[in-house]
Formats: C-alpha cells, sequence, structure tokens
C-alpha cells in the first residue's frame, strides 16, 4: 500500500513510512492511493462472518503486501479479543455498541492495532520508537493501554488539566513503565498544537524517532473500518438501506466508515453528528470552513475545534463538497439536547447511552425528521456510560454496575507530570 499526503506536496510513501511518521513532510494526512474494494464473494457471505474472519478478510486485503498471513493472523489475534455487538432497540434503530474493550471506547480498536504493527516495526528496526499522543480523554487512555508493556517503544500523553474526568485520568497515568502522562496547562488544542510543533521539530523528531498515534495515523484508522462492515454483517442478509450516525470529534471514525464504504459496503447515508464544536455540520449545511477554538460540553471526547480528519473526509470526495453533502449529513446538538436524548431513549427502551452515543443519536432522530423512506439507522456507542456517572445517573436515576475494567483503576495511584502549554515546555521535558 502506497500512500499520499492530503496537502499533494510530498511524493507517496509506503504503509511502513506513513505508520512511523504518523504526519506527512508536508504536514498533511496520509491517505491509501487506493482503497481495494472487496470482492462479490465477501459481500456474499458477510453475514456468516464473525468480527474476527471480518478483520482477517480486510486486514488481509489491506496490507497484503505489507505483512504475511501468519502476521496478519497474530495482529487480529491480538486486538480482537472482545466483541462489538450491535444492538436493537426497536425495527429500524441500532446501536453498535464499540465499548467492550479494556479502556470501554471505541479508541480500543485503533489504539491495540496500531500498537499490534508498531510491535513489528520496532522489533525490525531494533531501536527505540517514541509515541507522542495529545488526548482529549479516551485517546490516552486507549494508546496507554494498547501500547503498555509494548518492548521497544515510549509513550507520551499530553492531556489538559482538569478537562478529563477522573475516570479518563486514571487509564492513563496509572501505568508507569513505558507509559509517560504530562498533564498540560491548557486545553486540549494546545495538547495538539504542542504534538505538532514536536513533529515539525526535525531535530527533535529525528532523535527520538517521534510517531504518533493520535487518529491522524493511519494505522489507527484501518481497523475501523472493519466494524462498520460487521455492523452490516449483523443485521443479517436482508436488510433496509443502512444510515450510521457517528458522534464525531477529530473525524477519525467518521472517516473510517467513509473508507469501509469506498471498499464495497452498502452504506445510504453517515451522519456526521457533533456536540457545539460544530465546524463540520456547518461546512456541511453550506459554509465554509472554519476551524475554532474548542468549547466544553459533556461529551469532553468531541470536544476538538480543529478537526484533522477532514482533510482526508475532502479526499475521499476529490474535493467535492457536493458529494460529501449528498453523503454526509451534519447535526450538532447542545449538552441539553444531549441530555435530553439520554433520557429519552432510557424511557422509551431502558437502554442507556453515554454522552457520546446519545448525541450519535439524537443525528439519527434529526436526520430522519428530514428524509422520508425506510432504513436500518445504526448509531455508533463509542465508550461505555459507567465511563460518565456524573452526568448519565442523574438522568436516569439508575446505577451503572461497574464494568472491571474501571473497578481495578480504584486502587491505582496517579503519576504525571505537570507542563506548561507551550511548545518549549514540551521540548525541555523531552529533551
Ligand atoms: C474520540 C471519541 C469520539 C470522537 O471520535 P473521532 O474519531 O475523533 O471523531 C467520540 N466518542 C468517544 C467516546 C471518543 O472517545
Amino acid at each position: 500500500m502506497q500512500l499520499y499526503s492530503t496537502s499533494h506536496k510530498s511524493s507517496p510513501v509506503s504503509f511502513k513510512k506513513a505508520v512511523l511518521s504518523g504526519l506527512a513532510g508536508d504536514g498533511g494526512l496520509f491517505m491509501p492511493e487506493n482503497l481495494p474494494e472487496m470482492d462479490a464473494g465477501f459481500w456474499k457471505d458477510l453475514h456468516n462472518k464473525n468480527l474476527r474472519e471480518i478483520a482477517g478478510d480486510v486486514l488481509s486485503v489491506l496490507l497484503k503486501d505489507e505483512f504475511s498471513t501468519g502476521e496478519i493472523g497474530k495482529i487480529v489475534d491480538d486486538v480482537f479479543t472482545f466483541d462489538a455487538p450491535l444492538v436493537s432497540l426497536d425495527d429500524g434503530l441500532h446501536v453498535l455498541e464499540l465499548f467492550h474493550g479494556p479502556t470501554l471506547a471505541f479508541k480500543d480498536f485503533g489504539a491495540r492495532t496500531m500498537a499490534a504493527i508498531m510491535a513489528c516495526y520496532a522489533g525490525e528496526a531494533g531501536q527505540e520508537i517514541s509515541i507522542l499522543a495529545a488526548t482529549s480523554g479516551d485517546t490516552g487512555a486507549a494508546v496507554a493501554r494498547g501500547f503498555a508493556g509494548v518492548q521497544g517503544i515510549r509513550v507520551y500523553v499530553l492531556y489538559p488539566k482538569g478537562k478529563v474526568s477522573k475516570l479518563q485520568e486514571k487509564q492513563f497515568t496509572t501505568l508507569g513503565g513505558n507509559i509517560t502522562a504530562l498533564e498540560v496547562d491548557g486545553n486540549f488544542d494546545d495538547c495538539q498544537r504542542m504534538v505538532k510543533a514536536a513533529f515539525a521539530d526535525r531535530e527533535l523528531a529525528g532523535k527520538l524517532n517521534l510517531t504518533t498515534a493520535n487518529s491522524i495515523n493511519i494505522a489507527r484508522l484501518l481497523p475501523q473500518m472493519i466494524y462498520y462492515i460487521h455492523a452490516a454483517a449483523q443485521l443479517g442478509k436482508r436488510h433496509k438501506p443502512i444510515v450510521f450516525s457517528v458522534p464525531s470529534g477529530n473525524f477519525g471514525n467518521l472517516t473510517a466508515g467513509l473508507m469501509a464504504w469506498k471498499t464495497g459496503l452498502p452504506v445510504k447515508r453517515f451522519i456526521a453528528a457533533t456536540n457545539q464544536n460544530n465546524v463540520v455540520p456547518n461546512y456541511l449545511a453550506g459554509g465554509s470552513f472554519e476551524a475554532a477554538p474548542s468549547l466544553e460540553s459533556i461529551s469532553n471526547a468531541m470536544d476538538v475545534g480543529n478537526p484533522s480528519n477532514f482533510a482526508r473526509m475532502v479526499e475521499l470526495f476529490e474535493g467535492s463538497k457536493g458529494s460529501l453533502q449528498a453523503m454526509i449529513y451534519g447535526a450538532y446538538f447542545s449538552d441539553e439536547e444531549t441530555e435530553g436524548a439520554i433520557r429519552d431513549v432510557y424511557q422509551k427502551y431502558r437502554y442507556t447511552f453515554d454522552p457520546h452515543g446519545a448525541v450519535g443519536y439524537a443525528g439519527l432522530k434529526e436526520y430522519r425528521g428530514q428524509e422520508s423512506g425506510q432504513t436500518d439507522g445504526i448509531v455508533l456507542a463509542t465508550a461505555h456510560p459507567a465511563k460518565f456517572p456524573e452526568t448519565v445517573v442523574q438522568i436516569t436515576g439508575k446505577e451503572i454496575p461497574v464494568p472491571a475494567q474501571l473497578a481495578e483503576l480504584d486502587q491505582k495511584k496517579k503519576h504525571a507530570v505537570p507542563l506548561g502549554n507551550s511548545y518549549e515546555d514540551l521540548r525541555a521535558f523531552l529533551g
């Protein structure tokens, strides 16, 4: 697989180079030069396959020039150790639960795959690789857990002080070993800017063998295509046109859905559902793309003012805004509306969404008010509600049983390095 830069100013690179550098030399994001379609036999037999089988089939096609069959089998074995069940609430209303991994959020899929792939490369290179990741909460958790104990890799997680939930914080500040948490006196955009500056700093990037585990890394996106396809498999052989509603922040998840669609997955429409950080919905509604400072919300993993994967979305439609608008419906919601969605769903179906999934549900509901025709609507539930008890329990009035993944965090002690919010602070720390 050759990958080009969305800025079109540097030449295409190998998959390995793209994974190890994260960002292209010209500042763009890497995109596959071509996304192979899965063959007719794969689609015909889809409803008989489970998640691991689909993962094996898709990764074998995408990464056939990169890894042997044995290596791909090992990646699938390492990563897909938990399921992504489709829960039906109603005729035509389904929830794709992506929160059964070790950090109870969908980012486990991408982070674990990236760790498995990087472990192959670190072994080959015989030198240490450093990973920098900025997080608004869940990325740090998934990446830290995915990479904890992986030989030859050091991870630095930058997170905004006081702006991630206590539980999220515990997930990446208690691991120790090859994982270091950096507590930045600023917001998520500061963290992201600092990480970008470190990559632009050639001397440092070269010295530390720096790469990134944010959703800008292509190794994070590929495995996320798989659960979209698996969702369709779970609908069975006969289903209505499929609409996916994707609660979005940096838009990696939605981009992966679009990529799955490009490989032949039949999808009628994607819904880009956001909180008040509504840069992409505004664009889809006819405005221009205007990055804005991020606003805080109760769906804090989506508090992103300048979504980096937007450049990839544009590429997938060859720059045509019209085609993008035809395929993606945009919607955004206030915290009150998000709370309302949690309440509605609980009252109607006795199902508990976390605030992120609830934004996705609200998006699907709004979309259905606008477009007629029967569909199978699938809401991506990106996090487990037990990660956000402060918000959820006060609305539903029902305690959420704490999954084992969270219960064990209670006794663990936080270790984080306090840092200012300028690149010089980061540079001084990394040396
Ligand atoms: C990261 C995250 C999102 C946003 O995903 P993107 O790929 O950045 O759009 C949504 N929900 C949860 C729970 C997340 O952790």
